[in-house]
């Protein structure tokens, strides 16, 4: 596994980004998160040691832009040659997360096609109306491998009409003290769309507020991602 963030900065778009974790982090060290940079990591794909190999070794799953969106705006003169870096790193699968899905298609390079078969795209959503907005807009996309991202689920949805072609559901909560709660019934509910439709399943994180059998619980950034894992509800 190996991260490439080719440029930094967001702006917060929708209710799932109040507590982004790029711009708490940027806020503590002062950093203006609205203004979008190139990163020295620009070119970390095709970058080689001495010896003339790949420092990104060959076989891994590269996660893009973590801390911005790909398809920002402001990124839009940078896009292309990020495209080309994928497709000639044929040997890496790439995966990117948007909120911006609606961009999709102006975003794309001149050969997508019906998408390269080394990249998927994760479509974020964190409530109903951001679901049925993005999601129609989703599936009708030419891509090959598609991801559907609740993260912060923020109340129960309801997603069955978008899981055609999907290859795998991830669902989790907010992380903050003043965080939105999670109840786990909408996690649950969402297996059991995801298990109708024969997709995959993946409870990556608790909520720092985490709603279960009516008892309220607050866990602690570590305990996020452990509790769920115990949950051991994946397929
Ligand atoms: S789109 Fe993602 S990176 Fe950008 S502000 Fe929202 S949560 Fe943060």
């Amino acid at each position: 596994m190996a991260m490439w963030n080719p440029w930094r900065g967001c702006h917060k778009y929708s209710e799932g980004c109040k507590f982004c974790y790029t711009h708490k982090g940027d806020f503590k060290r002062n950093i203006d998160t609205n203004v979008i940079v190139k990163t020295d990591k620009f070119y970390a794909p095709i970058q080689k040691t001495k010896k003339g190999e790949y420092k990104i070794k060959s076989g891994q799953t590269v996660y893009l832009c973590f801390s911005s969106d790909f398809l920002i705006e402001e990124a839009d003169v940078w896009r292309d040659e990020c495209f080309q870096m994928m497709k000639d790193r044929s040997d890496l699968h790439f995966i990117f997360l948007t909120k911006r899905i609606d961009r999709f298609m102006d975003c794309i390079p001149d050969d997508w096609g019906n998408g390269y078969d080394n990249i998927t795209v994760g479509c974020t959503i964190e409530n109903q109306a951001i679901a049925d907005d993005r999601l129609s807009i989703f599936s009708k996309l030419p891509i090959k491998h598609k991801n559907i991202i609740c993260q912060p689920l923020l109340e129960k949805i309801d997603i069955k009409q978008y899981l055609d072609h999907i290859e795998l559901v991830v669902v989790g909560g907010e992380s903050d003290y003043h965080a939105r709660p999670l109840n786990y019934d909408w996690v649950l509910s969402l297996r059991e769309q995801c298990k109708t439709k024969n997709i995959h399943f993946e409870f990556r994180q608790c909520g720092t507020h985490f709603l279960k059998d009516d008892k309220k619980y607050t866990l602690t950034v570590r305990q996020l991602c452990s509790q769920a894992r115990k949950a051991n509800i994946d397929f």
